[in-house]
């Protein structure tokens, strides 16, 4: 054995114990065909990850796309059914009558500011529904007739009033002209004595006349309505006399007529009596509230006028406004259309075309002019915007849609890849824990094999010198060299004592193998400790007193019984007194104690020896198992002993353990549960 030394602790600087040999083979087969795969695995998963995720936002942005395109063909649908309306609106009856329209044109004419039809006939404009519209452009088919031929004796009143300045006179004849005039007439001469009344400073009077007037049936007197003229004449008077309960009620009366579009005015006109009309509101304090819905109202229909106004102008689909944008479908001939405000327009459409794709999707539809006719456009790009190029009835726009709640996208995008990682991470784990196992299991075998090939060298070492002993004596007694009987008997001690050690030998061998093989059988039988011990050890001085060792025992009388297997637990106590002669080369004594712990028997063998460090401590059970260091090397051993004591001793329930310090000694311990004695056995 002493010459395998040199040369495996010069190949052990080169590589670890259990890399070499059949080691180094495994672990390049590991490293080709786990490592080298699991980490290509590693990377392509990684890689897979990355495109996953870039695919998850295309996927995304596709969707959009459709959606946009879909977007694209709802809107022409839309456009179309729009068109055919205003086509068959453009031929309806007259009068117009709101329920006689499409559906769709009827309900935007509900909400001021929402909507218009337009309709050119005879170049006389006709807008619907009346009041939709708080002033026109071109001159307004007014219902309202003036009259056409001024009634005799006017001319003459009117001199009196205007180039005379008679005034009690001039109202007089027009008082006289009052009462025999015809009905159509009455709101001109009313108006005129209202006006000479106010002149004359009889205020009252001319209240009352004006009151009169606006009771009776509208007519336009110098491009006004006679009642319109009647209204803003009593606000006036009301301001001039400085009642402000009475201007107060005047007042709102008259800008609710105007915002409500009583009147259909030309611009300037309607302009100049809003103007009045909100400066006499505010002079009398008059109700906020209301006020300020009124003017809410009037602003919308304003800019509704306005677009009416740049759509008669310049005809075309869309009209940016301030606010809101307007949307004109038209039909040329006879010449109609509808304009419609795009906020109605998108609270009707958005429902049905944006939010039935998904509840957080976000729409803006531009005009060719860049400005945002369907929702607002956002501040900067946003995540997975599409934008999308449309034209619709011959007219292009641009739809960019985008998902409303990005991080829903982000976050299934994340929990996917979290979930791969995790799934990545755990295969990891699992090679590299299985790696591990793996590492460490080889390593054992290969531990063991080595081991197990010291064994046979080592054994057939054991066998070697008893055998050579027998032979040499045997030799010797057999030529009849040796004659003295005193010798003879010696020798053939010695004879017996090798064959002893053989059997010791091959019966500890046998014991291996039918305990590596589970073939180890024991047959417990009660045992009396203290007799036994006793026996025991006296056997084993004899044996040994050739070498000149002793056994020092102190066996306490009356042990309590155990069950046993008397050989097996012989054989493992044996071993242990082997041992403790075996590597105690200083000194030649070796202790065994028995005493009871209780219930149980305890029997420790103690020698003043090498000693065994805390490392080999640990492995000494093990099969094979052999103490590093010169020492143990020279002293012969199979390392079977140990592991054979604690199998014997486990199967007799019991434990074994080893106290030890290097250079003072060693002290194994067996501790054996006692049984009850039964009566009569
Ligand atoms: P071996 O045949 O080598 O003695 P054992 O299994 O009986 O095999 O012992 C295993 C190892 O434990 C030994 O090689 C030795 O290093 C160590 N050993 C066992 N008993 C003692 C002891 N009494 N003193 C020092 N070392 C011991």
């Amino acid at each position: 054995m002493g010459d395998r030394m040199p040369n495996s602790s010069l190949r052990r600087s080169a590589w670890p114990r259990f890399l070499r040999g059949p080691g180094q083979r495994l672990v390049g087969v590991f490293a080709l065909f786990i490592l080298l795969p699991g980490a290509f695995l590693g990377v392509f998963a990684l890689r897979v990850l990355r495109q996953e995720s870039q695919l998850a936002r295309q996927r995304t942005r596709e969707s959009l796309e459709r959606t946009a395109e879909e977007i694209g063909r709802d809107l022409d649908t839309e456009f179309r059914r729009w068109n055919d309306a205003v086509r068959s609106a453009a031929s309806l009856e007259r009068p117009l009558d709101v329920n006689s329209f499409p559906e769709i044109v009827g309900q935007v004419f509900s909400e001021p500011g929402g909507g218009v039809f337009l309709s050119i006939s005879d170049k006389r404009l006709e807008v619907f529904p009346p009041g939709a519209l708080l002033y026109v452009s071109r001159s307004p088919a007014p219902a309202q007739t003036a009259p056409s031929r001024p009634p005799a004796g006017l001319a003459e009143a009117e001199s009196l009033e205007i180039a005379r300045k008679n005034y009690p006179r001039a109202i007089r004849a027009y008082r006289n002209l009052l009462d025999s005039a015809a009905a159509g007439s009455q709101p001109l001469i009313l108006q005129r004595l209202a006006r000479t009344l106010r002149k004359a400073g009889r205020l009252e009077e001319a209240a009352g006349a004006y009151r009169d007037l606006r009771r009776l049936g509208a007519v336009w007197i110098g491009g006004l309505p006679s009642d319109l003229i009647a209204q803003a004449e009593l606000c006036s008077l009301a301001s001039e006399r400085g009642d402000t309960a009475d201007l107060a009620q005047e007042a709102m009366a008259f800008y609710r007529d105007l915002a409500m579009g009583k009147w259909l005015l030309d611009k300037p006109r309607y302009l100049y009596y809003s103007d009045l009309g909100r400066t006499w509101c505010r002079d009398s304090r008059v109700e906020a509230g209301e006020f300020n819905s009124l003017r809410a109202t009037e602003r919308r229909r304003l800019a509704l006028s306005r677009a009416a106004e740049d759509f008669l102008n310049d005809p075309r689909t869309v009209l940016p406004g301030e606010d809101i944008a307007y949307l004109a479908f038209r039909n040329t001939d006879p010449f109609a259309a509808v304009l419609v405000s795009a906020d109605v327009l998108g609270s009707r459409w958005r429902p049905r075309i944006f939010s039935t794709r998904g509840e957080d999707l976000e729409a803006v539809l531009y005009a060719a002019d860049g400005s945002a006719v369907f929702g607002s456009s956002p501040p900067a790009t946003p995540p997975f915007a599409v934008t999308r190029d449309l034209r619709i009835d011959d007219t292009p726009w641009l739809l960019q849609i985008w998902p409303g709640r990005p991080e829903a996208i982000y976050a299934d995008i994340r929990q996917k890849r979290t979930l791969s990682l995790t799934m990545l991470g755990f295969v990891t784990v699992l090679l590299a824990f299985g790696s591990y196992l793996t590492v460490r299991i080889v390593r054992r075998e290969l531990e063991i094999a080595r081991l197990r090939a010291d064994f046979v060298s080592t054994v057939s070492h054991e066998f070697r010198s008893p055998l050579t002993g027998i032979r040499q004596l045997g030799g010797m007694l057999l030529d009849g060299r040796v004659t003295d009987p005193e010798k003879q008997r010696g020798y053939f001690k010695m004879i017996v004592q090798e064959s002893d050690r053989l059997s010791r030998l091959v019966e500890n061998i046998l014991d291996f193998s039918r305990m590596e093989e589970g073939r180890r059988e024991y047959r417990f039988e009660p045992l009396d400790p203290s007799p036994w011990l006793r026996t025991l050890v006296a056997d084993f001085v004899t044996e040994i007193a050739a070498n000149g060792a002793a056994v020092e025992a102190d066996i306490q009388d009356g042990l309590p019984p155990i069950s046993a297997d008397k050989e097996a637990l012989g054989s493992a106590v044996r071993n242990l007194l082997d041992n403790a002669v075996k590597y105690s080369p200083g000194s030649k004594t070796v202790w065994l104690d028995a005493s009871a712990e209780g219930d149980v028997v305890k029997i420790s063998v103690r020698d003043k020896g090498v000693g065994i460090s805390e490392l080999d401590r640990k492995r000494i059970f093990d099969r094979f198992y052999r103490a590093e260091g010169e020492i143990s090397k020279r002293i012969k051993g199979a390392g079977l002993g140990l592991s054979l004591v604690k199998h014997v001793v486990t199967a007799h329930g019991g434990t074994v353990e080893c106290q030890s310090r290097v250079g003072e000694g060693s002290i194994f311990t067996i501790r054996l549960p006692a049984v009850p004695v039964r009566g009569g056995e």
